[in-house]
């Protein structure tokens, strides 16, 4: 969620040696192709979630049916190459804000735009799986934006009956670790009607995602990984149950090599898929 400057990121795009990254196109930038390519919806692997669907539903009664999930994977590839376009104020009711920001990365240069694209599509297939209609905010993890304020009304557009916002925190304290969960208060604006359904939704994700991780609750922010915000344009702007998950921080070397590991993506993917399902089903 927190981002590296624009102009971090544009250096580590020019000198990946800057931020570990090995491969000549950068670091942040460098990766998120290959990352796209290797963890696309045909390589995603199918064992836990056809064991989970399995267990959870029986044959011909899919349990999410009829259910519409919007997921917006944070940030996005190009961001970093386009500041003017993501540095452009939108209006968020509270405060005037970014358009987008560029995310952080892994120490190693994993992009955080990488790993949300990544878990995401990750999710909204397990999610369809299950028999919902899954929409994400952004199509590729090679281009710009949507603006926060889309992000929003693109959940709203759909009528979404749960929407989550998927990223990954860039504190720079290396010993801040863990995981939490942002959640929209009121702001006598039109997300005021939502905010309780988001409470419950954020409590449901973070329960299902502690317990499909085994990440703990963030040690740097929040109370028992949840932590109520006014300043966020994705949230403040939505008019359906919304929540945005901070599944824990980049720059820690501990969550960090959970996050570049597509095992693990599969299992944070599992566990938001699982904490979607609960809020939802009766
Ligand atoms: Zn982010």
């Amino acid at each position: 969620m927190r981002a590296l400057p624009a102009t971090v990121l544009a250096v580590c795009g020019l000198i990946a040696s800057a931020c570990g990254g090995t491969e000549p196109g950068g670091a942040a930038a460098g990766q998120a192709p290959s990352t796209v390519q290797e963890t696309g919806k045909a390589s995603v692997q199918d064992g836990p979630t056809e064991t989970a669907t399995a267990k959870q539903a029986p044959p011909g009664a899919k349990p999410l049916a009829g259910k519409i999930i919007v997921i917006d994977p944070g940030h996005n590839g190009a961001n970093y190459r386009h500041p003017a376009e993501i540095n452009r104020k939108v209006n968020v009711l509270t405060q005037m804000k970014e358009c987008d920001t560029t995310g952080t990365a892994t120490k190693s240069g994993y992009s955080e735009a990488a790993f949300t694209w990544d878990v995401s599509n990750r999710m909204a297939k397990i999610l369809e799986q299950r028999g919902a209609t899954v929409k994400l905010t952004r199509s590729s993890n090679d281009g710009v934006g949507p603006c926060i304020d889309k992000r929003a009304a693109i959940g709203n557009k759909a009528r979404a009956d749960a929407a989550i916002s998927v990223h990954g925190d860039g504190s720079d304290n290396p010993s801040h670790r863990g995981f939490h969960v942002i959640l929209p208060k009121k702001i006598n604006g039109p997300v005021d009607k939502v905010v309780g359904a988001s409470t419950k939704l954020g409590i449901d994700v973070r329960d299902a995602y502690l317990k499909g991780t085994g990440i703990p609750y963030s040690n740097y922010v929040g109370t028992k990984a949840l932590n109520f915000r006014n300043d966020i344009g994705g949230l403040n702007l939505s008019t359906v149950p919304k929540v945005l998950v901070e599944c824990g921080n980049m720059r820690n070397a501990v969550d960090a090599a959970k996050f570049q590991d597509p095992k693990f993506r599969q299992r944070i993917a599992l566990a938001l898929a699982n904490g979607m399902q609960h809020y939802l089903e009766p």
